[in-house]
């Protein structure tokens, strides 16, 4: 809920962009090139984003944060996106968005203190890990385990593609103190029945593991996954969903180990696969209660989402802006480019799937800002009607779909640019070849396009 009047909001949403506007403008855009080549951003950036106010966006005062509604928080992440132009900068300058949530949420009142302020003010980083070697979109099937001995956890598994799991001071990791009980794990990402995850001997994990096992590289095996289990992790006693739980690790911890991976894309930003051996984590640093973690994990993917599909709408707008701009000057057959009908429409085409994925953001953002988040068919209604258009849409489902709506958006305008372009589309320094590059990751990252539509079809009672 927010307390500020219409006119307030406004203002500070004007305000907000055209701040963040000139951040992204003169101290993101022109050097993502040069730290795309060089595989990180500085660590400075961080500091930089924060004394603006851009990181506390949405976070409690008292930990230095700034509270903010929906409404002004996507305003940051589409601005960021949109004239920063790099996926690679807006997924670990803001990585602390999916780590950090559940610390706010979940933590003691001192570990919060501890570990939130720093974060807040650009000075440590936070990471979130879930996905590990054996599957991503089935988060009740977690295998890491963390068994409790005395006041610690000690943790044995693997994790996967973690965005800042490099540089990560801190990181949010999904850990089972319960049983496995594969063949019959509920509920991934929500509320799929999904088969258990085995991890597959396929060629593309083993390029990644080979890739992995290079000098100094940890190991990266599903086996090891395995091994974890024989060493008998957990113990809670209950299975499935029920035994996650959400662990604060210390990105000192002894036992951790991180190898970075290589990608198609957001080359600024490090993925690193994380592997932990008997890494001893003191209690304190568990996030709620043993046993909480799907529920608590579920609810952040809401928020990760919503900025992910702010994101792409803002790249989608970069790709725009480039494309215009080059259809303006650039001439073929004695007029610019504009001027012949296939490409202008192109351009409209891209306005057209802009306006209405940013018609659909600001709908929602006015919605949870209203506090309407949840379950929204009222009880008793009929199943049949919990699908129909308008107040019945569940917000889970809202903003799942929501996600695909903006990433579709995004590769629809990300190859129209390309195209418009021609063969400076597909020339390294360009926006529309960057972005085409990152296209992808949105589709797959906070959850897959499938899942999206899984979810959606469930929460709106299509299944
Ligand atoms: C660059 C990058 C950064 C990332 N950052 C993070 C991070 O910071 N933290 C983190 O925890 N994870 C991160 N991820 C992981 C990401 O969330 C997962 O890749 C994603 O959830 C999918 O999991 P998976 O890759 O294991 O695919 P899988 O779950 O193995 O799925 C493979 C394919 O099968 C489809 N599929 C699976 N189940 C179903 C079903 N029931 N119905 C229909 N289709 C299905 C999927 O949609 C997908 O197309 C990152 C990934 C990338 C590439």
């Amino acid at each position: 809920m927010t307390d500020m009047t219409d006119a307030e909001l406004r203002e500070a949403r004007i305000a907000l962009a055209d701040l963040v506007e000139r951040f992204a403008r003169t101290e993101i855009a022109p050097k993502v090139t040069a730290w795309d080549a060089a595989g990180e951003f500085p660590r400075a950036l961080y500091r930089r984003a924060a004394e603006l106010g851009l990181l506390g966006m949405g976070y409690p005062e008292e930990f230095g944060g700034t509270p903010a509604p929906h409404a002004l928080r996507m305003v940051m992440w589409r601005a960021l996106c949109r004239f920063g132009t790099s996926g690679g900068v807006q997924a670990s300058l803001l990585s602390h968005n999916i780590g950090l949530p559940p610390v706010v949420a979940l933590a003691s009142d001192a570990v919060k203190r501890e570990v939130v302020p720093p974060v807040l003010a650009g000075e440590k980083i936070a990471a979130l890990a879930i996905t590990e070697p054996g599957g991503g979109s089935d988060v009740a099937a977690v295998r890491t385990t963390a068994r409790r001995e005395g006041d610690e956890y000690v943790v044995d598994g693997e994790k996967i593609f973690i965005t800042s799991g490099m540089r990560a001071d801190w990181i949010t990791v999904a850990v089972r103190t319960g049983e496995i009980d594969a063949p019959t794990l509920p509920a991934a990402h929500g509320a799929l029945a999904l088969p258990a995850a085995e991890p597959p001997e396929s060629a593309p994990l083993r390029a990644v593991q080979a890739r992995a096992g290079e000098p100094g590289a940890a190991a990266l095996s599903p086996e090891g996954t395995a091994a974890t289990l024989a060493r008998g992790g957990g113990g809670g006693g209950v299975k499935g969903a029920g035994g996650i739980s959400l662990l604060l690790v210390p990105g000192d911890s002894k036992g951790l180990s991180r190898t970075r991976l290589d990608k198609m894309g957001w080359l600024c930003s490090d993925t690193a696969q994380l592997r932990f051996d008997g890494v001893r984590v003191p209690a304190r640093y568990l996030l709620g209660a043993e046993g909480a973690g799907f529920k608590a994990i579920m609810g952040n993917f809401n928020g990760e989402r919503f900025g992910i599909a702010a994101g792409a709408l803002g790249f989608a707008e970069a790709c725009y802006d480039e494309a215009l701009a080059w259809a303006q000057q650039r001439k073929a057959f004695g007029q610019a480019l504009v001027g012949h009908q296939v490409i202008r429409h192109k351009l409209v085409d891209m306005q057209q799937h802009i306006r209405a994925t940013a018609a659909w953001l600001e709908q929602l953002a006015a919605r949870a800002d209203g506090g309407d988040t949840g379950a929204a068919v009222p009880p008793g209604r009929p199943k049949a009607q919990q699908g129909s258009v308008g107040a019945d849409n569940d917000w889970v489902g809202e903003v799942a779909a929501l996600k695909n709506q903006a990433t579709q958006t995004l590769q629809f305008c990300a190859d129209a640019g390309v195209q418009i372009l021609g063969g400076m589309g597909y020339m390294r320094g360009t926006v529309c070849e960057r972005i085409y590059r990152e296209v992808k990751v949105i589709t797959i990252g906070g959850g897959t396009e499938e899942i999206m539509k899984e979810l959606a079809a469930k929460q709106w009672g299509i299944v």
